[in-house]
């Protein structure tokens, strides 16, 4: 795919990535944005940070909101606030031609007040770090009974640093129907072994210990290794 018009993508995310300067695709985003908007199969993706990333599962994930509903759609989990606040300064750039829609940065380190008005206005997207994401869910401030889309970021980093009670304590609160996006720089057998908790088609497909690191699953889910 040589150019976003390609793509089922609508004209007011079109015209804003192009005031970005945004001319064509990047590889990962030529693969995901056409799967992400025909499919609801979960997608495990090997990207580093720098392949366009955000805009590959954002773009997808901004055009699927229903901005008449304020409630949570769209979560987003990444390891920690400096990338919290990128994603959501992106996501808000790719949307700035959506009316109505609000994406949300939750993260520690900072005071949770702010954070608990901004969600309490309607977020359909938010973005956030575990712990504070853990926080917000106890204070029932953050609802997560209406997300779809759940996209985890740099989830080998977030493994790594010890989030893994976090993450399964916050994914324990979304629907079971949902589509999963899980992105990794590393994609390691072990980061798969790991992950494939969190993601339907590894956990439902009952693939064996050794997965391809390229290639499609016979029964279900993309596995995208750019
Ligand atoms: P990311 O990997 O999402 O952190 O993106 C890395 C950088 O590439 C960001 O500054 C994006 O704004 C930029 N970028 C993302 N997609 C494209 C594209 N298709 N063309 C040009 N720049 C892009």
């Amino acid at each position: 795919m040589n150019s976003f018009a390609d793509t089922d993508l609508h004209d007011g995310i079109l015209d804003a990535i192009k005031s970005l300067g945004f001319e064509k695709p990047t590889p990962i985003q030529a693969k995901t944005i056409p799967h992400l908007l025909s499919s609801d199969r979960d997608l495990i993706a090997s990207a580093q940070t720098g392949t366009g990333k955000t805009a590959a599962f954002g773009l997808p994930a901004i055009q699927l909101t229903n901005v008449e509903d304020k409630r949570t759609q769209t979560l987003v989990l990444c390891p920690t606030r400096e990338l919290c606040l990128q994603i959501t300064k992106d996501l808000t750039n790719y949307s700035k031609n959506c009316k109505g829609l609000s994406t949300v940065a939750v993260y520690g380190g900072a005071s949770i007040e702010p954070q608990m008005k901004s969600l309490k206005k309607g977020a359909q997207i938010v973005v956030a770090t575990p712990g504070r994401a853990k926080d917000l869910i106890n204070r029932k401030k953050l609802l997560l009974g209406n997300v779809r889309y759940v996209v985890l970021d740099e989830a080998d980093e977030m493994l790594s640093m010890g989030f893994k009670e976090d993450l399964d304590a916050i994914l324990s609160e979304t629907p079971k129907k949902k589509q999963t996006l899980l992105f990794s720089a590393t994609m390691s057998r072990e980061s798969i072994a790991i992950t494939k908790k969190y993601v339907f088609f590894l956990r439902n497909a009952g693939y064996p210990r050794n997965p391809p690191l390229k290639g499609t699953f016979a029964r279900g889910g993309n596995f995208l290794h750019l």
